[in-house]
């Protein structure tokens, strides 16, 4: 083909086309990047970063509690939702610079503005037509909302990371992770949380134990959890909400929060016309390598709705560029990827659930504990953590380890490289336990759970 303007565009500077658009340049291709949105992409502005955040703001009102038994007189404290809020932007802001001068270091040229192809080398920006050699498509996901009467006055995850005030009462419409994660933050900031979903319990695809010990945690902190429930209408009546649900039930409330999945962002991109395949749920579809049905089209992230993760939408963007351009063939792993919820308490997760690792394997030994952890014995707070190995009997390979319990996240991830390792369980009985610690739980596991109590998942 005829010179090309750049050896590579990526459409979207979130976490994969961010990521690949550095790595691209840095071995001297020459790289531009169009953005519609804010550098940083879903992840920074509008996702794990201001989400997590507010999880850690809003844990405060149970520190401060769990103060008073640890011999600490508190006097009044108060809460500024408003002040929480412009404070996470300010950070939001700092990293959105961080992330500009990244691109402009590495001279990755930002172009601001909606991409869409025109053909299999043309990217369209407005007006301008810019041509490569390569492109990548890494436009990520958006908030899905069903198709309900009133839907047009709930709002999604988007938009609760910038309430201009606190609700009083709010009801959160899912069960997967963004859902209980928000439940979490404000249920613990004050707002009377009623969360609405379709399965019988949180968390659809977690381990049955992290699911039921969650929303037994969930309901015991206030959260008014209605299972197997669905939404029929939604009513405005002057600023309040009237919420019906199946059973012929109305709950009125202040705000509606709609957390029931996203969708890849593959519209209106000129994908179809130049011949990109697109699966049902609209994800661009690739293969192990994330190259799409046209040849110089690459696709990584949560367009592609693998793995939707940060550091999943990185490795995939690495193993790209690795691909295309380092002469070094690469296909993305997607085993043992372990994973957090940042709800209250916090759920982290590597490697199969009890009833997969059953159904892949065969016989497997469980080991659960649970217990209260060492802080809630003087602070008096009523929450128990939960620990749980599941081992392929035949080989003693650990298949996984999750836990939902303070810090799960932080002592789940050094667990993940040992399960990445394929460590065995005595491997975990020989590793010496860090004391006193929740994490010592995970190497002096010794009972069984007998088989005939084997939990089942959904
Ligand atoms: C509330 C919430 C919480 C989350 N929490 C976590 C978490 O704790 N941990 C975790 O690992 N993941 C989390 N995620 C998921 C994570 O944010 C995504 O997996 C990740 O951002 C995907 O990266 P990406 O590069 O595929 O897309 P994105 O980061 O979404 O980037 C896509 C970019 O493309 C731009 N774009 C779209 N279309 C166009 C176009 N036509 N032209 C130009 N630009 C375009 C968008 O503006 C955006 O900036 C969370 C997501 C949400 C919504």
């Amino acid at each position: 083909m005829t010179a090309t303007d750049f050896d590579l565009i990526t459409l979207g500077a979130g976490s994969g086309g961010g990521r690949a658009s550095r790595m691209a340049a840095q071995m001297g291709r020459k790289v531009a990047v169009v953005e519609e949105s804010r550098v940083g992409g879903t992840c920074v502005m509008r996702g794990c970063v201001p989400k997590k955040l507010l999880v850690m703001g809003a844990h405060f009102a149970e520190d401060f509690t769990d103060a008073l038994g640890f011999g600490w007189s508190i006097g009044s404290f108060g809460f500024d939702w408003a002040r929480l809020v412009a404070s996470k932007n300010v950070e939001l802001n700092r990293l959105e610079t961080v992330y500009n001068r990244i691109l402009r270091d590495n001279n990755v040229t930002l172009i601001e503005g909606r991409g869409r192809l025109a053909d299999a080398h043309t990217v369209m920006v407005g007006g301008q037509a810019l041509t490569a050699e390569t492109i990548l498509i890494a436009t990520g996901g958006r908030p899905s909302l069903p198709d309900v009467p009133g839907i047009e006055f709930a709002v999604t995850s988007n938009e609760a990371l910038d309430l201009m005030q606190l609700p009083e009462r709010m009801v959160i419409v899912g069960g997967g992770y963004i859902a209980v994660e928000f439940a979490g933050i404000f249920n613990a900031l004050g707002v009377k949380v009623t969360q609405v979903l379709r399965g019988d319990t949180v968390l659809r695809g977690f381990d049955q134990d992290v699911r039921a010990t969650l929303a037994e945690e969930m309901v015991r902190k206030g959260i008014d959890l209605r299972c197997e429930t669905v939404v029929h209408s939604i009513e405005r009546t002057g600023r309040m909400y009237s919420v019906r649900l199946s059973g012929d039930e109305t709950i009125e409330t202040d705000l509606v929060l709609y957390a029931t999945g996203r969708s890849p962002n593959s519209a209106g991109l000129g994908l179809e016309r130049v011949g990109v395949a697109l699966n049902e749920r609209g994800a661009v579809v690739v293969d192990e390598y994330s190259r799409t049905s046209v040849e110089n089209i690459w696709a990584v992230g949560d367009v592609t709705d693998r793995i939707n993760l940060t550091p999943v939408a990185i490795a995939e963007a690495m193993a790209f560029v690795n691909t295309a351009f380092g002469g070094r063939p690469t296909a993305m792993e997607y085993d043992n990827i372990p994973s957090a919820v940042f709800c209250m308490p916090p759920i982290a997760t590597v490697g199969l659930t009890e009833a997969e690792a059953r159904r892949r394997h065969g016989c497997v030994d469980v080991y659960l504990s649970r217990f209260k952890p060492m802080r809630n014995t003087l602070s008096g707070r009523d929450e128990r953590t939960m620990m749980k190995l599941i081992v392929e009997r035949t080989s003693d390979r650990v298949l996984g380890v999750h836990m939902v319990g303070p810090d799960a996240p932080e002592i789940v991830q050094g667990f993940a490289v040992a399960l990445k390792c394929g460590a065995t369980k005595a491997q975990f009985d020989a590793t010496i336990g860090i004391h006193p610690s929740a994490a010592e739980e995970f190497v002096t596991m010794r009972n069984k759970r007998p088989d005939s109590v084997a939990g089942e998942d959904a």
